[in-house]
């Protein structure tokens, strides 16, 4: 018996089931857009610096039983019945980050990492409190302090930024406003930022002026976790991150902190701003960690950062310039003005060639935030597909050249080639 001979509200469970069978069977609308999704990437490269392919043994985990399980509060203190096998994939995944990190607690349950970064505020702060962050111009993310987001409406954000002439954070200038506006917590970390951070010297500067240090560590966890970035773990007090850029699991937040602030951290995830977990996410979570401490994860990130570096490179050349002369990561963020175009337009022109890229204000950025002078790029996707550097150098001189005089067929097919070259890999 098959799936189409079924009725709806059977209970019998039909065999062989495929869930991709049950949805054209239920709702092929929905159906044809996920086709459609399909094919859209087919065709084009994804570089949009959040996103990933998410591994298939962590999406397997996702669509699995635990999709359905209630189980509010913590391992051996939950709130519903039933609850073992999720106890024991919760430590388990809370197990895995400890390890991997070398941190003394985590928290696998935020939702994302904009709940992660609320529960963190939620822990260590009131509001009103005093807050120093990188200002959102220079890449500081809405969640450290955007008037729209709940941070800057609740805590008084003060922001620091980089250096004009070498685009570096300024620690000088996070000195001295740490001196002067003595924030209860400093957030180190941001979303366009291509170098890495010296997290001892914002230690040192929180320690000076009695503040908590939060990582903002969303987009760098996956090269922390590879050994590719130093770690923010032994500095912060708090450290912010997501489960789905370049960890490649499942959509949601993670939050390792010391010993001293465990409690205080799970209390502020639950029960003061969630309630019960996606137990399903949770196992993704678990299955992406042990996927993260693999030889073969280790060589995804290598080829990541080396593909973003011949990327910066190839762009470069092709006249575009890269924020702070290049990468240390996974991420290209790159003024675009000297070719006349508007980030938003780049962003456009770019699409379509199938090259899917993001506009980005950049630091000091005369344009309004909606149009912008940059762009920002990911290896993350493509690293994922298998591309390296030969393959992302080429990328660079196709977006250069489309940034330069437009798209055309050759371009456009030389994207599709590509995409459809490294789509097995998927
Ligand atoms: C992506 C990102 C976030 C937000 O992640 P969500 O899961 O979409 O809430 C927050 N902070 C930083 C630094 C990020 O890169």
């Amino acid at each position: 018996m098959t799936v189409t001979d079924t009725v709806h509200g059977s209970t019998e469970t039909p065999a062989p089931w495929t869930a991709s069978a049950a949805l054209r069977q239920a709702d092929p609308l929905v159906a044809d857009l996920l086709a459609a999704e399909r094919e859209r990437r087919a065709d084009s490269l994804q570089l949009l610096a959040g996103e990933n392919l998410t591994s298939p043994a962590v999406l397997a985990a996702l669509g699995g039983p635990l999709i359905d399980k209630y189980a509010e509060g913590y391992p051996g203190h939950r709130h519903h019945t039933g609850c073992a096998p999720a106890d024991t994939v919760e430590l388990l995944a809370v197990d895995r980050a400890r390890a991997l990190f070398g941190a003394p607690h985590a928290n696998v349950q935020p939702r994302s990492a904009t709940s992660a970064m609320l529960a963190a505020y939620a822990a260590l702060l009131r509001p009103g409190d005093a807050v120093l962050s990188m200002s959102l111009q220079h890449g500081g993310h809405l969640s450290c302090g955007s008037r729209a987001n709940f941070s800057g409406r609740w805590f008084d954000f003060v922001g620091y930024g980089v250096r004009a002439g070498d685009e570096l954070v300024d620690l000088d200038q996070v000195r001295d406003l740490a001196r002067t506006h003595r924030p209860k917590a400093i957030i180190a970390g941001g979303i366009s930022h291509p170098r890495h951070l010296d997290w001892a010297a914002f230690r040192e500067i929180a320690d000076e002026v009695g503040a908590y240090l939060i990582a903002s560590a969303a987009q760098t966890i996956g090269l922390v976790a590879a050994g590719a970035a130093p770690s923010p773990v032994p500095y912060a007090d708090v450290t912010v991150a997501a489960t789905h850029k370049l960890l490649r699991g499942p959509r949601g937040g993670l939050l390792l902190c010391t010993a001293e602030l465990a409690d205080r951290i799970d209390r502020a995830v639950f029960p003061f701003t969630q309630g019960g977990a996606a137990m399903n996410e949770v196992a993704g979570k678990a299955v992406a960690l042990l996927e993260a401490g693999t030889p073969q994860y280790a060589s995804y990130i290598g080829r990541a950062v080396a593909g973003a570096r011949a990327l910066a490179g190839a762009l470069a050349a092709g006249g575009a310039r890269p924020l702070t002369g290049g990468t240390d990561t996974h991420l290209v963020t790159v003024d675009i003005s000297g070719f006349g175009l508007s980030g938003a337009e780049a962003e456009r022109r770019c699409a379509g060639a199938g090259l899917m890229l993001g506009k980005c204000a950049l630091p000091f950025d005369p344009a309004p935030p909606s149009e912008a002078s940059g762009i920002r790029l990911g290896t993350g996707t493509v690293a994922a597909q298998g591309m390296g550097e030969t393959e992302l150098a080429e990328v660079g001189t196709l977006i250069a050249q489309v940034l330069d005089s437009g798209t055309d067929a050759r371009i456009r097919g030389r994207v599709q080639a590509l995409a459809r070259a490294f789509a097995g890999h998927r």
